[in-house]
């Protein structure tokens, strides 16, 4: 039997999952469990570049409890998923600094996406790990000796680095990672205000995990075409994003069609498109609350999947590692050093 082919994917556990993130990235996860075996970093090593301080370190548990509940409940399967906590993974430290000399300053300093996060996150100078963040990631990625990498468009460029970096290693040493490649996923959920992108800080986020009546709130309240001020007026479908989560959540592609006719002539008020959209988003959510809920009356589950993860984890960083070092030629410095110490102790003891 050959083995299955590895695919890399994570999270920084830095709050619940929303239906943002069902878009971006777990619906393709789900798919891809079938035929691939999956990693999965809960990132919190990476976390620490823009969120250092105590409080956020002390979230990290139970943040990372409900990432793998939210994972759970959208149907991941535990069987073929291993989630492992990356800062109990010593290697991948190691594997980062090794790896750290085979990639220029100058290449990180031009990536968008650093200076992008370092925007985000207010900081005005750059913090040494933030800009190695591409670094650490092609530690992530080479650990587990991944084939494929899920990834957002705006990703694909640390990957690039990845491969570069597996490319250096294997040239200069020996062929010890595959190269591996990122594979595009993506298509942005707009937030339920209109802003660009429904993000958590944002406040603009239906989480995976809300109840009815939070749902029902936040669709009540969404942001539609401001120009409509009655329902008789026509109004806009395209870029509204009550017609964007219909598109998306609305398995009723005739009822999606009437609403956005009647919305175009004026011949449907705000409260019927919203009360559709609701019970389309309850449909989808309802058998993930239902999963969410079995697994999380399991006390304790969500922790041993993460124990048994990250001792997976561990064990292929080892074995990762060692291949690393040999291949370079640095656990023949040591071992000679180690081994002609214990010859001259023997020595010592026997005069
Ligand atoms: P924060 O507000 O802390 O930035 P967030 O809700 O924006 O959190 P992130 O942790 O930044 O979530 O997102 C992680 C990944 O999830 C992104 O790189 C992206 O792939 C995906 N993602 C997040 N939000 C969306 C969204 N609105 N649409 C599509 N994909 C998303
Ligand atoms: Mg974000």
């Amino acid at each position: 039997m050959t083995e299955k082919r590895r695919i890399l994917t994570g999270d920084r556990p830095t709050g619940k999952l929303h239906l943002g993130h069902f878009v971006g990235s777990l619906q393709y996860r789900l798919a891809f469990q079938e035929e691939y075996e999956c990693f999965f970093i809960i990132a919190d090593l990476h976390m620490l570049t823009t969120k250092p301080s105590k409080e956020d370190i002390a979230q990290i548990g139970e943040n990372a409890r409900e990432i793998v509940l939210d994972h759970l409940a959208i149907g991941i399967d535990p069987t073929k998923t291993s989630f492992y906590l990356q800062s109990a993974v010593h290697e991948i430290y190691e594997m980062h600094l090794i790896l750290s000399g085979m990639v220029t300053v100058e290449r990180l300093q031009q990536l968008p996406t650093i200076k992008d996060m370092a925007a985000a996150a207010e900081l005005e100078q750059m913090p040494y790990n933030l800009l190695g963040y591409p670094v650490l990631q092609a530690a992530d990625i080479l650990m587990p000796r991944a084939h494929l990498v899920p990834v957002g468009k705006d990703n694909e460029s640390h990957i690039e680095i990845s491969r570069q970096i597996a490319r250096r290693f294997n040239n200069a040493y020996s062929e010890v990672f595959p190269l591996p490649d990122a594979y595009i996923v993506g298509g942005t959920l707009v937030g339920t205000d209109g802003q660009a992108k429904m993000s958590k800080s944002l406040g603009n986020a239906i989480l995976l995990s809300d109840d009815s009546a939070s749902v029902r709130k936040r669709v009540m309240s969404m942001y539609t075409d401001p120009n409509r001020i009655r329902a008789d007026i026509p109004g806009t479908v395209e870029g509204n994003p009550v017609f964007n989560y219909h598109d998306t959540f609305n398995p009723n592609k005739e009822e999606v069609e009437d609403l956005k006719s009647r919305y175009r002539q004026g011949a449907v008020g705000d409260v019927e498109v919203k009360t559709k959209l609701y019970n389309a988003l309850e449909n989808f959510l309802e058998p993930i609350r239902e999963r969410r809920a079995y697994y999380a009356e399991q006390t304790g589950y969500t922790d041993q999947l993460i124990y048994e993860g990250t001792q997976r984890a561990q064990a292929e960083a080892r074995q990762t590692l060692m291949e690393m070092k040999k291949a370079m030629g640095l656990t023949g410095v040591w071992n000679r050093i180690r081994r002609s110490n214990e010859r001259r102790q023997k020595r010592l003891a026997k005069a």
